[in-house]
């Protein structure tokens, strides 16, 4: 019996190994299957894999808002930082010698018969007058408006105006003021070229016009044309415009301060040569928050700012 079990046995074997010798399907078979098998089990990986992706992408959706919050606060960090090192690097190398730019001299100038520097970009934010610079005798700036702010009188005044973009930013300027319970006053804006050739006169017939020139502008020379420029004062200095302002702590915070609002110190100590004026620590001049930042930061004077930006000699 047994015998007769393994010789049936052995004679399937043997039709078996001739079988696979002969098609070797089952072979083949056995290969696709291991084969699928592997894929199989290494999709399964995969899928796990993906499953653990899921749960990264879905459960850590708050992870994703995390770091969108993280991306708008940098972004809302950002216009603060990169203004500080902006304006160096783009403002300056992008338009430096650019004639074509706006605020080129070739732009903002033109030659009278006289040979006297007219300004012609006169409304401007940045438009630069000075001892060489002329503003033409009857431009007076549109938009004036009088900013909130304390004045030290009642009662209209040209010397309250200001542009209104200056006049928004100082009443800014001044609720900060406020807040750190500084005593300031804004005493002295826009002045007509009329006004100022009768101040000029007056002075200079009292003084000599040289010496009347150190502190006061020729008609057509003076910032307060522009409705740009406001004399700041305080009680301490009984509403003087005088250098000791500089040491109050209200000048001191000025100094440090006011460009943060787009004003800049615009007669500063120790650049007499380059204003052509005696240090006035109470003349702030309105540049916008840009070109005050990057006249603060570098401790120049507009003058300079436009040598350096824009070529002017
Ligand atoms: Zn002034």
């Amino acid at each position: 019996m047994l015998k007769r079990i393994l010789l049936i046995i052995s004679i399937l074997t043997v039709l078996f190994l001739i079988f696979i010798g002969t098609t070797r399907k089952p072979f083949n078979i056995m290969i696709t299957m291991a084969q699928q098998y592997a894929e199989n089990y290494i999709k399964g990986g995969s899928d796990l894999e993906a499953k653990e992706n899921n749960k990264n992408t879905e459960k850590p959706e708050q992870n994703l808002a995390d770091k969108k919050t993280e991306n708008e606060k940098d972004r809302s960090e950002k216009p603060e930082q990169p203004k500080k090192a902006d304006p160096p690097e783009n403002v300056g190398p992008q338009t430096n010698n650019q004639t074509d730019s706006p605020l080129s001299f070739e732009n903002t100038t033109k030659i009278d018969q006289n040979g006297r520097e007219i300004v012609t970009n006169v409304n401007s934010l940045l438009v630069l007058v000075n001892k060489k610079r002329n503003l033409p005798a009857d431009f007076a700036p549109k938009n004036l408006v009088i900013p909130d702010v304390p004045f030290p009188f009642e009662g209209d005044s040209p010397k309250k105006y200001l542009r209104q973009d200056a006049a928004q930013a100082l009443e800014e300027l001044f609720q900060t003021a406020r807040k750190e319970n500084l005593d300031l006053l804004a005493a002295s804006g826009y002045r007509s070229y009329e006004t100022q050739k009768n101040i000029f006169e007056n002075k200079a017939r009292a003084i000599g016009e040289e010496a009347a020139n150190r502190t006061s502008a020729y008609p057509g020379q003076s910032e307060h044309q522009t409705g740009l420029a406001m004399d700041l004062t305080s009680s301490q200095v009984q509403f003087q415009l005088v250098e000791e302002f500089g040491d109050l702590k209200e000048g001191k915070w000025l100094k440090e301060n006011a460009h943060k609002f787009g004003f800049i110190i615009r007669y500063p100590k120790g650049k007499e040569d380059i204003t052509g004026y005696q240090y006035e620590p109470w003349h702030l001049r309105y540049v916008g928050k840009e070109a005050a930042e990057y006249i603060y930061t570098k401790g120049i004077t507009l003058e300079e700012y436009f040598a350096q930006l824009y070529d002017y000699k």
